[in-house]
């Protein structure tokens, strides 16, 4: 599932969009939905939860572990991660939030009628508020947050493209390569944690390049960097022998079959790609970690909060104010 499926998921259900956060109303609650990756969104439901502990641990007996994960329940909210493998966003997500709703009234939770900023009832708005979606009062979320900022549309991630991504992930492999090999041509030695250069710079160039957010795209650089790791130990057995030699790279190229006929320098070869291997492996793994890990919302940075106010009157959530039902009328008469 891409940026654009999620963009389409939110128009689908009226919610609001600013980057990959999207915000609006279950019934009495409002909801914030974060897309992390292509397979997972954060949705957190503001609530009044008297019982955290029990209504998490309610949640945790009715989702099903491959669905759902990181269930957290707070006095003012409940935040889960809902686990994509193929189904349609819509569907899943309504299945969730029948769930949700189910734990909710069960565990006897209220919709939040306090303001986070003053601790007052009698909030005349909703605004995105750290993690959460929350009933505020307009004149507070105004004092707390500076000018609403405009979002940054480049800050979105975008979708990205599968084949550039790849060619970044290429020619990370050749420059990653580099250290090594320049080492080995200069020494005849290697540093076996310079093998571990390749496969991060797969997924830096990756990345770099707008990789699309896909698993494929992830499962290609592994391939990509694993296939990679002999080249590498090729490459670095002809530095070493251009080296000790002082041959060209294609006399040394051509030497290479003899040169393996010397046991001890086969077992030099053979020890090589085990470490190139080995810390092409690492490599993945932290280059995956550093890379292409989970977006967290980036409450600290995100300075679109008042952007995100809306007045009773233009949401659905009238649950602590039904007497702005008919307010978009009032405006215009205002006006
Ligand atoms: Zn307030």
């Amino acid at each position: 599932m891409t940026l654009q499926d999620f963009e389409a998921f939110t128009n689908q259900k009226g919610f609001s969009r600013i980057g990959c956060i999207a915000y609006g109303t279950e019934g009495d609650y409002p909801v914030l939905i974060q897309y992390l990756t292509s397979s997972q969104w954060r949705i957190t439901f503001t609530a009044n939860i008297a019982q955290p502990v029990a209504l998490q641990s309610r949640m945790a007996v009715l989702f099903p572990k491959r669905t759902v994960s990181k269930i957290l329940c707070k006095p003012d909210s409940v935040a889960f991660t809902l686990c994509f493998h193929g189904e349609n966003p819509l569907e899943l997500y309504q299945y969730a939030l029948s769930i949700v709703m189910s734990a909710l009234s069960a565990s006897g939770v209220v919709p939040l009628t306090f303001c986070p900023f003053c601790g007052q009832d009698g909030c005349d708005s909703l605004c995105v508020v750290q993690d959460r979606y929350a009933p505020v009062h307009e004149t507070c979320a105004s004092r707390a947050y500076p000018p609403a900022v405009l979002p940054n549309e480049s800050a979105a991630p975008s979708s990205g493209n599968l084949i550039t991504g790849l060619i970044g992930a290429v020619l990370g492999l050749l420059v990653g390569c580099l250290p090594q090999f320049a080492l080995n041509l200069v020494s005849g030695y290697s540093l076996a944690a310079l093998y571990l250069l390749p496969a991060l710079f797969a997924f830096g160039g990756y990345k770099l390049f707008r990789g699309s957010d896909s698993s494929i795209g992830r499962t290609l650089c592994v391939v990509l960097s694993i296939l990679f790791a002999p080249c590498v130990t090729i490459l670095c057995a002809v530095a070493s022998i251009m080296n000790s030699m002082g041959f060209s790279m294609n006399a040394s190229f051509a030497l290479l079959p003899i040169g393996l006929e010397d046991v001890q320098f086969a077992t030099a070869v053979a020890l090589e790609l085990f470490y190139s291997f080995l810390f092409s492996v690492v490599g993945c793994i932290v280059g995956w970690k550093v890379f292409l890990s989970v977006r967290h919302i980036p409450t600290e940075t995100f300075r679109a909060h008042l952007a995100t106010l809306r007045r009773y009157s233009d949401t659905r959530y009238q649950q602590a104010q039904p007497s702005y039902k008919e307010s978009p009328s009032h405006e215009e008469e205002n006006f």
